[in-house]
């Protein structure tokens, strides 16, 4: 089985928007989907503005830009956007309710041979096929953040997940110029159950004192070569994303260990969300990744 044609992405956001780019750059016919017209606008405008980025580089052509532009089509309508689909890659909104109504409709819409991918974070893949009548074809595509950049892409096999639709995932993320990694369905999967712990622990040691936050961030940029503080990566994951994926640990595993950190959850509470509100462990414009200054936690 081997994807060849047309791929739908469900979902223009921060994720779709790369995943669309990558497919599209690769040959693919994209056929994009949002509920939203304003987002799916926003979406070309960053693909073209993404794909620049990578002329100016030398990593692309205009002509390639040109005709990676040209293999992505827009729809508002699911039902449209996934008719002809060999592929469907949902990238919409994290929540569990919406993607089980999402699954719903694409295994209403979509042909019946065609492998429904969710690129959720933290949501049981098994889960979100339970809502399908194909829980054979589908599985995670954990693509990272951003997209045309990060290398890695988690493969996720959820418990009736077919051999041949994994390797059809595979083959189809090392066309792409990625690296698949083939995990089991389990809370978390692997990138965030270790992730998860590691920015709470972060956030526990400036709740309880230990240190302040460049003194955290340091520690762990200089000592371990991480690229990026605990603290900071988690301003730019977004503090609700951080709490809600550690809320599907904690209840997932039963284990108080993975329980968030008070500091965490009075913070998203009180609408401190990292970047996309301005401010989190450090201030920003908001919905600009560039340090305005350290806050208050010093
Ligand atoms: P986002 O909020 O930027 O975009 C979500 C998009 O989904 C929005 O444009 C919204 O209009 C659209 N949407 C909502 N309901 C829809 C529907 N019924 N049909 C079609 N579109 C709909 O979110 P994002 O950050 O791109 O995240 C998308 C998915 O990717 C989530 O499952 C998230 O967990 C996962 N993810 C995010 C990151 C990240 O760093 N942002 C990394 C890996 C995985």
């Amino acid at each position: 089985m081997a994807i060849t044609g047309s791929v739908s992405v469900i979902g223009a956001g921060t994720m779709g928007n790369g995943i669309a780019h990558v497919f599209a750059q690769n040959g693919f016919k994209v056929m994009l989907v949002d509920v939203s017209p304003a987002q799916l606008d926003k979406a070309i405008m960053n693909i073209s503005k993404n794909l620049d980025r990578q002329i100016a580089k030398g990593a692309a052509t205009e002509e390639q830009k040109k005709a990676a532009l040209k293999n992505i089509t827009t729809e508002s309508r699911l039902h449209e956007g996934v008719k002809n689909a060999e592929l469907v890659v949902e990238a919409a909104t994290e929540n569990t309710e919406l993607k089980l109504k999402i699954f719903e409709d694409l295994d209403r819409y979509a042909p019946a041979n065609a492998i429904l991918a969710s690129n959720t974070s933290s949501i049981s893949i098994t889960k979100i096929a339970s809502a399908t009548g194909r829980a054979d074809k589908v599985i995670g595509m954990h693509f990272m953040n951003p997209v045309p950049v990060m290398k890695l892409v988690e493969v996720i096999n959820g418990y009736a997940t077919k051999k041949e639709v994994t390797e059809t995932v595979v083959a189809l993320s090392r066309q792409l110029g990625k690296i698949p990694c083939v995990v089991n369905d389990y809370p978390g999967f692997i990138a965030n159950r270790i992730l998860m712990p590691m920015i709470n622990e972060a956030i526990y040691s400036l709740y309880e004192g230990i240190a302040g936050v460049q003194e955290i961030d340091t520690v762990m940029k200089l000592g371990m070569a991480h690229p990026m503080g605990p603290l900071q990566l988690a301003d730019f994951i977004g503090l609700d994303v951080c709490l809600s994926i550690l809320h599907v640990l904690h209840d997932g595993f039963g284990n108080p260990k993975y329980a968030p950190c008070p500091l965490l959850v009075n913070m998203v509470t009180a609408g401190k969300l990292g970047v996309k509100s301005g401010e989190g462990f450090y201030s920003y414009t908001a919905g600009n990744k560039e340090l305005v200054v350290s806050s208050g936690f010093l």
